[in-house]
């Protein structure tokens, strides 16, 4: 017999589990979660007529493994509101449209730019200088930070694309690097030569992304995926470490009997993936480790008939870090997508760095936000604040390298895997591949090796 274990039910786990189940010859399945409940960050919940998505709300098209699989499993997709497309950025007390096309970071089309009000002419001539600079003639890891102010000069990188970073992928930009975080920007400026050039092209050919959801909320995705029979599914299941075996792996469980099996996968984060291997591969733990992490705490605002001061014409706005608030961005969520609120409802859902402040003040802030921002001071219907302690990997300068190193060390501990947001992508989609690329290898080395299995 061969069997499965996969740690983690978040997306990256089922999504294994799921590439598992639809092989030919599939293997017996355990998935273990600690938790009480599937889907990890992915965290849907309905009250009252509102529907609040604690984690993800979107994901991008432009990676098709969410849309494929959504449709794989007959999960009808739900576009965003086009006709409210955009974002707007606060600086002081003032919303400012966001040029569009800037979602992506790099500015989609010249024009917006040049009329938005944000940049200085200066500023807005350095951006259009971007037309002629050279590209970068060594391939060092560079910092976003740096890369964005080397194109585009340091006005337009803090004015519009530091606010947006900070919605996208958060931490310190000066730190992050643009190699592991944005390859596909990377390649626009090799290919081109110019980022604006390179857009320009590319939305000839029409590859722009959209925004898909799911009209019952991402958790849909968690619980078709479960109605699959994914296998054998364990709640309340923490893995505490994994041994060698001749046969394969020993699966220790806090407060459970281990379990032996041919293969595990490690659907957690890099943070759990090292202490569960703490005693298998000390360069492997150490390289896990080194995978730095940031928090954030999501706090829903549920609203009933109040009249904000602008139009509510957008998915929402985002704050500069340099303001003094912790807030990192505000999803106008009844407008991003419908379904979200009853008639008369609005739903806010406030991002802000960090987990640290009390409930208290993680409100007290919100609320200033909303009434900063939108002009809204009434009580709210109800309130939700949901923290991310170290859910949100930050891929640091050198990262590339760090996830080949892994990606080597992996590859000498037999039937073993690693899948998860802190190797190639954040999202959703990201996540997806990663599950079922590390099923199909576990698959592959069956088929190699069809010695590998358990007696009994
Ligand atoms: C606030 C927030 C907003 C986001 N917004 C978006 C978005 O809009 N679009 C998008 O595409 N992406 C978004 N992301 C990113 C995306 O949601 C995540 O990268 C993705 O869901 C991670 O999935 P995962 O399965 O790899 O990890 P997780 O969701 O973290 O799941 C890992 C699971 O492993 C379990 N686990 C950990 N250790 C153990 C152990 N020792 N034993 C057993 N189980 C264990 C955990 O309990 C968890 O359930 C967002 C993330 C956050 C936090």
């Amino acid at each position: 017999m061969k069997r499965v274990v996969i740690v983690g039910g978040g997306v990256t786990g089922l999504a294994a589990a799921w590439a598992l189940r639809q092989t030919s010859a599939p293997p017996d399945i355990v998935l273990l979660e600690k938790n009480n409940r599937l889907g990890g960050c992915i965290h849907t919940e309905h009250c009252d007529g509102f529907l609040m998505e604690h984690g993800p709300d979107v994901f991008l098209t432009r990676k098709p493994e969410a849309n494929l699989l959504c449709k794989e499993l007959g999960l009808p997709l739900q576009k965003t509101n086009q006709d409210r497309r955009g974002v707007y950025l606060r600086h002081g007390k003032e919303l400012y449209r966001a040029p569009e096309g800037m979602s992506g970071l790099v500015p989609g089309k010249i024009w917006p730019l040049i009329s938005s009000p944000l940049l200085s002419l200066r500023g807005k001539l350095r951006v259009l200088a971007e037309l002629l600079l050279p590209p970068s003639a060594d391939d060092t890891d560079e910092s976003v930070e740096h890369f964005f102010c080397r194109r585009f000069g340091r006005e337009a990188y803090s004015t519009l694309i530091e606010p947006l970073l900070g919605g996208l992928a958060g931490g310190d930009a000066s730190r992050l690097s643009i190699k592991a975080l944005m390859p596909h920007v990377l390649s626009l400026e090799s290919r081109y030569g110019s980022l604006l050039l390179g857009i320009s092209r590319r939305s000839t050919q029409k590859t722009h992304s959209s925004l898909r959801s799911l009209p019952g909320g991402l958790s849909s995705l968690v619980t078709a995926l479960e109605s699959v029979n994914v296998g054998s599914i364990r709640l309340a299941h923490e893995v505490t470490g994994i041994k060698k075996t001749a046969e394969g792996w020993k699966v220790g469980i806090a407060e459970q009997e281990s379990l032996q099996a041919t293969d595990v996968i490690l659907a957690v984060p890099a943070w759990s993936a090292a202490r569960i291997t703490d005693p298998v591969n000390p360069e492997l733990n150490k390289l896990l480790q080194s995978i730095a992490y940031r928090s954030g705490t999501m706090v829903h605002l549920a609203y009933h008939r109040v009249t904000p001061s602008r139009a509510l014409d957008a998915y929402g706005h985002l704050i500069a870090r340099h303001e003094t608030s912790s807030v990192a961005a505000c999803t106008w969520s009844s407008v991003k997508l419908n379904g979200r609120a009853p008639a008369g409802g609005l739903l806010f859902r406030i991002y802000l760095r960090g987990t640290d402040l009390s409930d208290e003040a993680m409100l007290s802030q919100a609320r200033a936000e909303m009434a900063l921002a939108l002009g809204i001071t009434a009580e709210p219907l109800f309130t939700r604040i949901h923290r991310f302690p170290a859910a949100l990997p930050q891929y640091t300068l050198g990262h590339a390298e760090r996830v080949n190193e892994l990606r080597n060390k992996i590859s000498s501990c037999e039937g073993l895997f690693l899948a998860g947001n802190y190797l190639d992508g954040m999202g959703i989609p990201d996540c997806i591949r990663n599950g079922i690329h590390a099923a199909h290898s576990a698959v592959d080395r069956h088929q190699e090796n069809p010695s590998v299995t358990l007696e009994g």
